[in-house]
């Protein structure tokens, strides 16, 4: 684990964003689910200094977007059709701009996992109160979130720009409950996410990928671990976990859909971990050493972690041709570094 730490350390800008990946040409900036994760894992591993350096990152930039919220709240009250591209951005520089670049920005999961890790930073030190500098930037994400959340946006995998995705709904659930102790009506909000997944998101039995697709995701393991909207022991978490092992598990490792042609669908690394992270938090310790060792057996001879590898039934045609847009898949990738910590942190306390 200490060099998935000191990795991150390495990494982090002194602005205090994470880059998704330093070496990857498309992920050198700083994405807000990334980054919140990431976060989460070095608060996990008792680094305050760099995960909080990340939050107040957050915070200053999002500072920087108060107006715009303000305006799209303003647009949106005089009834006017905002266009995707208008709303927050999933990812920013490493020093705090919106590049509008065209990339599929508009998802909403990111500021719901913000609210979650900020609230997790403050509560695993023991800080009772929401310092000042955060209260400017967490309303606006409150106010934003209470508006939107039910807004078609793309999902945590940057796809289906027109649908209503479960993780992400999870994601807002959690950061809703997050800073209830904060703005209490912020538990109001959380308990209508909630309602709208058990009654939408729910068939036969089990999490579905989003609203009116039955198929399984490997981000629905996002619903219990760790935004608790059903509990691991939940039947319709543990039939959406078994689904995911009927049909998600290749080689060893969790992909993240099945049909995902994204470098051919290869098995990642982070999902892998998060799934033992599952098995760990219901106590299942063998699945979850087991599922720890394959991640372990992922790494180059520097220790690095990709975000995916290829497994049995990786598709070569989409491997190839994305292989060949942008090269081999980005390693290191900062947030399978972070999960790989969660894990191991789990299971040796
Ligand atoms: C993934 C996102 C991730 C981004 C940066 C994309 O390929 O789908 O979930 O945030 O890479 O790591």
């Amino acid at each position: 684990m200490d060099r998935d730490l000191q990795l991150i350390r390495h990494h982090q800008h002194t602005s205090g964003a994470f880059p998704a990946s330093p070496s990857f040409s498309q992920y050198p900036y700083g994405w807000l689910r990334d980054g919140s994760f990431i976060a989460y894992a070095m608060d996990r591993a008792g680094v305050r200094t760099s995960s909080r350096s990340f939050h107040l990152w957050v915070a200053r930039t999002l500072e920087a977007q108060i107006d715009h919220v303000q305006g799209l709240l303003e647009r949106d009250r005089r009834g006017e059709l905002i266009p995707q591209a208008e709303f927050l951005p999933t990812r920013f520089t490493l020093e705090g701009e919106w590049e509008e670049d065209g990339w599929p920005n508009f998802q909403l999961d990111g500021y719901g996992q913000w609210l979650w890790a900020l609230g997790e930073h403050l509560r695993l030190g023991e800080e009772s109160e929401l310092p000042e500098v955060f209260n400017g930037p967490v309303r606006a994400v409150l106010g934003y979130l209470e508006r939107f959340w039910a807004e078609p946006c793309y999902d945590a995998w940057e796809e289906n720009p027109a649908r209503l995705h479960t993780s992400t709904l999870a994601s807002i659930y959690g950061g809703f409950r997050a800073m209830a102790p904060f703005f209490p009506s912020a538990a109001k909000t959380a308990e209508e996410v909630r309602r709208v997944v058990l009654a939408e998101c729910v068939r036969e039995g089990r999490l579905v990928k989003f609203v009116e697709n039955p198929v399984v995701d490997a981000s629905l393991l996002w619903a219990s671990t760790p935004f608790d909207l059903v509990g691991e022991d939940d039947p319709r978490m543990r039939a959406t976990v078994a689904e995911i092992e009927r049909r998600l598990l290749r080689g060893g490792g969790v992909i993240r859909y099945s049909a995902d042609t994204y470098y051919g669908g290869g098995a990642w690394i982070l999902l892998t971990a998060w799934l033992g992270w599952y098995y760990a938090r219901t106590g299942n310790l063998r699945r979850a050493r087991e599922l720890h060792a394959w991640v372990e057996a992922r790494r180059d001879e520097q220790g690095r972690l990709p975000e995916q590898v290829a497994v049995p039934g990786t598709n070569a045609r989409f491997l190839d041709y994305w292989t060949r847009r942008w090269g081999t898949p980005a390693k290191p990738l900062l947030w399978s570094h972070a999960m790989q910590i969660v894990l191991t942190v789990e299971l040796e306390g």
